[in-house]
């Protein structure tokens, strides 16, 4: 499964019913279909969202994989985040400015708590950390992911979270997920890095794929 996928409908450049076929070539059996919400320039508005979730069914059926209609919105300063009126799926709350990983930890813990969310996104990606993984906030970002039922996601894109991260969630029963992260079809199903991760740090963890029971629909 590859759970963070853009499409044309944000800023990914492959097409919804490509994507499908690419991912179903690769062998996946669901995937998610996350374009940026409306905090991002060429993100979903409710129009969009809804043009969208015509063609993911349509595109569910005829290739004959899951697809889940799903959204990746920025976790901003108070811990909100912007998504259309729209019944999503799946959401997936990234942080997409760069902060101190102190910064990081207020905000997804607000996040977390004020907002229904499933899965926090590529968390201390490089591209957005100012310093590296301090394990004091890392492990308040655990408790809270672990208490609330929020996955963490292992994003092969950007190699995130580091391993010092995943290291404080071996022996816990946290929820975890797989992205691509991909924008183009060639990394469509590319989660080579989340599985090893997986195999290594979350023996204990649950896919939040197998616990929705996704692959029954
Ligand atoms: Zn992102
Ligand atoms: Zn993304």
């Amino acid at each position: 499964m590859d759970l963070h996928i853009h499409s044309t409908y944000s800023d990914g450049n492959a097409e919804i019913h490509e994507i499908a076929r690419k991912a179903r070539e690769r062998g996946m059996k669901v995937i998610a279909i996350a374009d940026h919400s409306m905090d991002h320039p060429r993100g979903l508005n409710e129009r969009k969202a809804r043009r969208r979730e015509v063609e993911i069914r349509t595109a569910e059926e005829k290739i004959g994989i899951r697809i889940l209609d799903a959204v990746e919105c920025a976790i901003l300063e108070n811990g909100e985040i912007l998504l259309p009126d729209h019944d999503f799926e799946l959401v997936i709350a990234s942080i997409h400015s760069h902060l101190s990983v102190r910064e990081v930890c207020r905000r997804v813990k607000l996040c977390i708590e004020k907002n229904d969310v499933h899965i926090i996104g590529h968390l201390h990606a490089g591209m957005f950390s100012v310093d590296s993984s301090i394990s004091e906030f890392d492990l308040e970002i655990v408790d809270a992911a672990k208490e609330s039922g929020v996955a963490i996601e292992i994003n092969s894109y950007h190699m995130s979270p580091p391993e010092s991260f995943l290291r404080l969630c071996s022996g816990k029963e946290i929820l975890y997920s797989f992205g691509s992260d991909a924008h183009n079809l060639s990394m469509v199903g590319k989660i080579d890095f989340s599985i090893r991760m997986a195999k290594i740090y979350l023996r204990d963890g649950r896919n939040i794929v197998n616990e929705m029971h996704y692959s029954d629909r």
